[in-house]
């Protein structure tokens, strides 16, 4: 790697690491502080013996990603106890074993915070930070939120070639974000499983893919099958390959 790349890569490393701890930090909303607090300290009974995260979860991932994942928020059992987005419970395993077959993570499943978990290309954020309860965010905590996910946004921005949103909400976020940036849809970009949309802006085209939220809800009823969601992360990964015909 060239000099100049390896600065690039240690100031986008520094920016993800300050974005980072704003999350943490953060107390916008404080019936979700408490919120988290009292779930870390009330556990789960599988997780009495573990030492629960209780705070914000920041974004996860490679800085210089061209992908970014939207999801919803942590789930109060899987990121609030591990303080890694997106693992942790059975939303996290299902993400986790597909972008590992699709090239995205290193490994299939998350254990220990140090076991070597990596991102490849690839970055998790969410359009709200805190678990809310009953997985339901209000608006006002989301208007909140949205500032975090602005700053992860303006980070990857710069070398983004595709977005994937985890459910509606995820997309209605990424959607309200793209447009405040200036990036413009032709068509209305409603959210449907598998649905693709363009946003554009001078002459940079992001590709917009959105699939059902992995939730045990979609996943145990079958709403959302493996096949299906591998097939949202071949494209992403075609997207990335420049084969985005
Ligand atoms: S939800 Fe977002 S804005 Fe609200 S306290 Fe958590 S990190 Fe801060």
């Amino acid at each position: 790697m060239s000099e100049q790349a390896s600065c690039g890569v240690a100031a986008a490393q520094s920016a993800f690491e300050r974005n980072a701890k704003r999350v943490i930090a953060c107390r916008r909303c404080p019936e979700l502080r408490e919120y988290i607090a009292a779930v870390a300290r009330e556990k789960r009974r599988a997780y009495r013996d573990q030492t629960y995260w209780g705070k914000p979860v920041p974004a996860l991932g490679d800085p210089l990603a061209r992908l970014l994942i939207v999801g919803l928020a942590p789930g109060a059992h899987g990121s609030n106890r591990t303080g890694r987005m997106f693992t942790g419970d059975q939303s996290g395993r299902w993400l986790f074993r597909a972008l590992h077959r699709a090239g995205f993570a290193n490994r299939e499943t998350w254990e220990r915070p140090d076991d070597g978990l990596q991102l490849i290309d690839c970055a998790i954020t969410a359009a709200l930070h805190c678990a809310p309860p009953g997985n339901k965010p209000t608006p006002a905590q989301l208007v909140s939120c949205a500032a975090h996910f602005q700053a992860d946004f303006d980070l990857f921005e710069p070398h983004l070639r595709a977005l994937v949103s985890l459910g509606a909400i995820g997309h209605r976020a990424a959607v309200r974000m793209l447009e405040s940036r200036g990036w413009r849809f032709e068509e209305r970009p409603e959210f449907a499983h598998g649905a693709e949309h363009l946003a554009q802006r001078e002459g940079r085209t992001l590709h917009v893919l959105c699939t059902y939220h992995p939730s045990q809800q979609n996943t145990s009823t079958k709403v959302l099958t493996e096949p299906m969601f591998d097939a949202v992360w071949s494209r992403a990964r075609a997207i990335l390959h420049g084969d985005a015909r």
